[in-house]
């Protein structure tokens, strides 16, 4: 109220402040920018200055949350008019961002007013993929997508229909989940098998947690591993807050394929070959055993299996090593010796080393590495990211409402790990075209684009087509809508109020507000998802507001939703060594280095080398790895011009002599050949990768080109170049890095 008082109606007459909830947030904006003294009023006005804003023009500027551009975190003060978003620019007091907003985040608005979003329900009229559609009412798209829900589900029970999602970005995630387990179908569809699940899961079996990279406390050493955190913010984790340690003083590490920018701030750059993270992981782990730099207290206490894993190790020399990695063993030393004798040191994983087969022994190699060189659970290091008092994820999804779900998903019959709860899209669509554990015959997709985004994107259109019924529910048409019945227009995160990072493991959830209100018929997932639940399961688990789910998240906090938004996000407490009171949830109370469930889950006890994700062949002489741009969201946002702008095409990063070698210039258009299949994109040559090495760009799509022809979806996606024949057991993930490629001009 002092600040209302203060502040906030010195500010009426210049701001359209339409509430005293609006007063206030505006006050405490002004306040913020201000270092927390008093607040004068030009200073908003400057910010528009700064946009190329007119001043005194009713404009508010509201605090919220970025989102759905990647899993979302910079706090953004959004400028709003007329129910428009004039401009937008980093909230300097963000929890995550400090007043940081790449450039996705700047042009986010322009989803909202383009062109070509949806607006209307549509229901296809013409055949699958040939672009008729007739305009429908929300009550039609529903009843519609209810009735073939429920006639399959009598046919095929309820595990007949699958509930698919991509990258989470906010409730509706959860919100999916819970119509699935309220509806009776054990399978919701997702990309987790090559994102995040091998590092959550892996972590939770070998030491009871997530082991999170720990950026809001000081570390001595980061190693960003296979982690390209400028362009990505995966993880959630602002890159600002890693360039702040590096300002600090933190020393950096990089790890990977391509000499990516924040080479620039290393101490040392480790270019591995593509799909070899986990024999460079055993290798340090070699080298700070064999040269006993390793933690011997917590080993003693709080590890079980070092002796084991002390013999296995024996036989990865950096020598060894060095041939598969194609590092220099002195480099191999050298960097184990840092990691180790850094304390604390954290290390950034990206998901890279999930797109692999050997997922789950890159990610146990590297979780054995943080616990024996005593960087788990500690300020700075890995750790385990406490919730908030909010309502647990199992509660939220009515968990209980399915008690059968681990052993009836589809990925149960093919062995996955036990905690893997989204079935992995290879078996998803092993079931749609073979039938097996099981027929899935009906799919609901938001938030996702699978034809781009799966592996082996032949046999994703193969398996959608056989489909006897798909909804999707997007902004935009995409290569995956514009092959289903149905499709539903949302509206994006500045029209809706959501949570942010819940169920994420990162120990807090961010406030997102909407700042506007959505365009035409455009609904919030969580709306559509609510209204659709009363239709095909019992009305007692669905509101009459979706604002609920909001309230219900919040309610162990004892927090109303607009509360929260005052607060602007809410954190766990800040605990660590928590084993030294409880010990670590695992059988044996410790970190186990050697699995104790390994016999019983039937995977490697202690983390190996298997081979190369594929083994060389002369014919593919070259190898392809893959890399994400800054300005898109896997196949998102091409659509966007002011992004588009930046990154017109997709390209192909070649080492100039590698180039030469095959007659191949600056921008040539270049056909890239796996086993699997071959697209084309545009030669980018650079010595920022290595000679034998590829990268090509992921996620390529033509908004602008027809939509009969699915919008060329197959020209330059990098997914006509991978393959589901092998999948890691354990995750069900494909090879999407490693293969074995070759290119020509064409
Ligand atoms: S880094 Fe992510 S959350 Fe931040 S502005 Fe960019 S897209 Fe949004």
């Amino acid at each position: 109220m002092s600040l209302l008082k203060r502040y906030g109606r010195r500010l009426q007459g210049v701001l359209d402040l339409g509430s005293r909830a609006d007063m206030l947030r505006v006050a405490e904006v002004c306040t913020q920018l201000n270092g927390g003294r008093e607040s004068k009023t030009y200073q908003i006005d400057s910010s528009k200055r700064e946009r190329g804003l007119p001043m005194n023009d009713n404009t508010r500027w509201l605090r919220t949350h970025c989102a759905r551009m990647d899993h979302g975190g910079c706090a953004l003060l959004v400028g709003v008019k007329n129910n428009k978003i004039i401009g937008i620019k980093g909230d300097p007091n963000g929890f995550l961002n400090k007043g940081y907003t790449c450039i996705k985040g700047i042009a986010s608005p322009e989803r909202l007013t383009h062109p070509n979003r949806l607006k209307h329900p549509l229901k296809r009229v013409g055949k699958r993929g040939e672009g008729k559609w007739e305009r429908i009412s929300w009550h039609e798209a529903l009843a519609e997508i209810a009735e073939n829900f429920i006639r399959t589900r009598e046919k095929y029970g309820a595990r007949g229909v699958a509930f698919g999602a991509g990258t989470p970005k906010g409730l509706e995630h959860f919100v999916l989940i819970r119509l699935a387990n309220i509806f009776g179908s054990p399978n919701v569809v997702a990309p987790q098998d090559v994102c995040h699940a091998p590092r959550e899961i892996s972590g939770v079996h070998t030491c009871g947690f997530y082991p999170v990279a720990d950026m809001h406390d000081p570390s001595k050493l980061i190693v960003l591993w296979a982690s390209n955190i400028t362009s990505t913010n995966e993880e959630g984790e602002i890159c600002s807050m890693l360039l702040e340690q590096i300002r600090n003083g933190a020393d950096l590490i990089v790890i990977d394929p391509r000499k990516i920018d924040l080479v620039k701030k290393s101490k040392t750059w480790l270019q591995l070959r593509p799909g070899t993270d986990h024999a460079l992981a055993l290798g340090f782990l070699h080298v700070i055993i064999e040269e006993s730099l390793y933690d011997k207290s917590f080993v003693q206490d709080w590890t079980s299996g070092f002796d084991d894993l002390a013999q296995h190790v024996k036989t990865y020399t950096p020598e060894r090593v060095s041939d598969i990695t194609w590092i220099p063993s002195d480099r191999i030393r050298e960097t184990a010796r840092l990691y180790a004798q850094s304390k604390p040191a954290v290390i950034q994983w990206g998901n890279p080393i999930e797109h692999n087969i050997h997922a789950f022994d890159i990610a146990r190699a590297l979780i054995c590495l943080m616990a024996i060189c005593g960087n788990l659970d500690v300020p700075g290091g890995n750790v385990h990211a406490k919730d908030p008092e909010i309502m647990s994820l199992g509660r939220f999804v009515r968990a209980d409402l399915i008690p059968k779900k681990r052993t009836e998903m589809i990925g149960s019959h093919h062995g996955v790990i036990p905690r893997l709860m989204t079935v992995p899209g290879a078996f998803f669509r092993k079931a749609v075209l073979e039938e097996t554990p099981y027929p899935v015959k009906a799919l609901y997709s938001m938030c996702a684009n699978p034809l781009l985004s799966y592996a082996d994107s032949r046999q994703t259109y193969d398996a959608f087509m056989s489909l006897d019924f798909i909804a999707v529910a997007d902004l935009f048409m995409t290569p995956t809508a514009a092959i289903a019945d149905i499709v539903l227009p949302v509206a994006s995160q500045f029209e809706i109020d959501d949570i942010g990072h819940y169920g994420l493991g990162h120990g807090f959830i961010l406030a997102r507000p909407k700042v506007v209100d959505p365009a035409e018929e455009c609904w919030p997932d969580m709306k559509i998802l609510n209204e659709l639940g009363k239709l095909i399961s019992p009305q007692e688990y669905w509101y009459d507001d979706y604002h609920r789910f909001l309230e219900d998240v919040l309610e162990p906090a004892g927090l109303t939703y607009s509360e929260f938004v005052e607060k602007g996000h809410l954190r766990g407490p800040k605990r660590f060594r928590l084993y030294e009171k409880k010990g670590f949830r695992t059988p044996t109370g410790k970190v186990e280095l050697r699995l104790s469930q390994a016999e019983k889950f039937n995977v490697p006890p202690l983390p190996q080398f298997q081979g190369l994700p594929e083994e060389d062949d002369p014919d593919y002489p070259l190898v392809l790895t893959g890399s994400k741009s800054q300005y898109y969201l896997h196949s998102s946002y091409r659509w966007i011009r002011r992004l588009r702008e930046k990154r017109p095409n997709p390209k192909v990063e070649i080492h100039p002599e590698t180039a030469l070698q095959y007659g191949i210039k600056e921008g040539d258009e270049v056909i890239i050949e796996t086993k699997f299949g071959s697209i084309s994109q545009i030669a980018h040559v650079t010595d920022i990768v290595h000679k034998r090495v590829i990268s090509a760009s992921h996620g390529w799509w033509f908004p602008e080109a027809r939509e009969e022809e699915l919008f060329e979806w197959e020209k330059s996606n990098y997914n006509m170049l991978t393959s589901t024949t092998k999948l890691g057991k354990e995750f069900g993930t494909p090879n999407l890095k490693g293969l074995g490629c070759r290119i020509r001009r064409k």
